[in-house]
């Protein structure tokens, strides 16, 4: 078999169960493997580890399936694998109101690469790794077969797919062009537009949050910033919100919003939209005074990695203080990074540095994080990247 072996002590991590192997942390490679084929990983003793997929192109050269070096990763391991993953999400969204899950979450399940979301009756795919492009046909295969759903679409439009070296993939992969499909959501209903939308289609993992931020905009006239399709504004409606305004630079995206209002039976006069850019707008409203009783941010990711962490911070900062500054006395601030370079401490920091130029008090009521069909594996903490306070002034 190919085989990569570790430098001394290197193994650690991976005996720490940690999926990633770093091209500096590689002794050598023996066999030659094309991208994604599978490899022996061994310790630099010569110990055999576990089986992972090798990419060529990455920093992260090679990503762990298992640390059982006996096992065969074929069309079993990924049945299985999968199937497992379905199999515990039953008991953590229990909830028949909502059809719209996360039933793959990539290496925190054991399937690096691999993201699949169901939209009621459709699946939409992300093949993010030279492992999991290795094997496409086997895990949309199985994804088939366990969950009986006869759609399935690939949005594999995304920027880690590069320092894979793979092109962007997006379409059909069994069934029929998916277009608008209708999802519940706590009993709300959106519909996602799977080939255009952002993402895979909608911020299933924002889920919980919705509600809790909806629950409490109950009277509120609320400002949602970045709102896409309207997610944080629907609940906040449907809990009896005055009035709600919600901002986003996409034109489509508010379209989809107001359409959401209607398909929601909501009181349309209740709803503003307005088109632009966050950071403008919001020193427009400075400007003209106006203020809410609650302010949503929930920006797209600043920071994808740690590298860019300080504009990303200088980023947070300003919107955050611009939305505290936009706050009556009591009001609540719902504030989100989903960027991975940068942790909960700083983006903590980040809140309290913007609070303290604004010369307001305030305090953390509740902290909030991504939704439990989209877990974090105790030994992969980077897959905890979606943090939000509620924050009352
Ligand atoms: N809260 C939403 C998800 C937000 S995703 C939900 O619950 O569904 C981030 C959104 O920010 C995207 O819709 C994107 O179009 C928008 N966006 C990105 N940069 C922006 C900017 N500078 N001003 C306004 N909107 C922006």
């Amino acid at each position: 078999m190919k085989t990569l072996t570790l430098k001394p002590g290197r193994e650690k991590s991976v005996l720490a169960r940690h999926p990633w192997i770093f091209s500096g942390a590689i002794a050598r490679i023996e066999g030659e493997p094309e991208s994604g084929e599978t490899v022996l990983v061994r310790s630099s003793q010569g110990d055999p580890l576990g089986l992972a997929a090798y990419s060529p192109a990455s920093s992260i050269r090679a990503r762990m399936w298992n640390l059982k070096p006996e096992e065969i990763i074929n069309s079993e391991f990924f049945h299985d694998r999968i199937k497992q993953a379905i199999q515990r999400r039953s008991n953590l969204i229990p909830d028949s109101e909502t059809n719209a899950i996360r039933l793959v979450h990539a290496e925190s399940d054991g399937l690096p690469g691999v993201v699949v979301d169901r939209y009621a009756d459709v699946l939409v795919v992300q093949i993010l790794t030279s492992g999991a492009e290795f094997w496409r046909e086997t895990i949309v295969d199985a994804l088939a077969a366990i969950t009986g759903v006869r759609h399935i679409f690939e949005r594999s439009d995304v920027d880690v797919r590069k320092l894979e070296g793979l092109p962007p993939r997006t379409g059909v992969l069994k069934g029929t062009d998916p277009g608008l499909v209708e999802i519940r959501e706590n009993g709300l209903r959106f519909q996602v537009d799977i080939v255009h939308g952002q993402k895979t289609g909608f911020y299933i993992d924002q889920r919980r949050n919705r509600q809790r931020v909806g629950e409490l905009a109950h009277g509120c006239e609320v400002l949602n910033c970045f709102c896409y399709t309207g997610g944080f504004s629907i609940y906040a409606l449907a809990n009896g919100a005055a009035k709600v305004t919600s901002m986003d630079s996409s034109k489509e995206a508010l379209e989809m919003g107001r359409n959401h209002v209607l398909l929601n039976g909501l009181a349309s006069d209740k709803a503003e939209w307005i088109e632009g850019d966050v950071f403008k707008v919001l020193r427009t409203m400075r400007d003209q005074g106006r203020s809410f009783d609650m302010v949503i941010l929930d920006p797209p990711k600043f920071a994808p990695t740690a590298a860019q962490a300080d504009r990303a911070a200088r980023g947070y900062k300003d919107i955050n203080l611009l939305g505290l500054k936009l706050l009556r006395p009591g009001g609540i601030l719902a504030t989100f990074s989903c960027s991975g370079g940068i942790s909960a401490e700083l983006f903590q920091k980040i809140v309290a540095g913007a609070a303290v130029d604004a010369g307001i008090d305030g305090r953390i009521v509740q902290t909030l994080t991504q939704g439990p069909d989209h877990p974090v594996a105790l030994s992969f903490p980077e897959g905890a990247y979606l943090k939000g306070f509620i924050v009352q002034v």
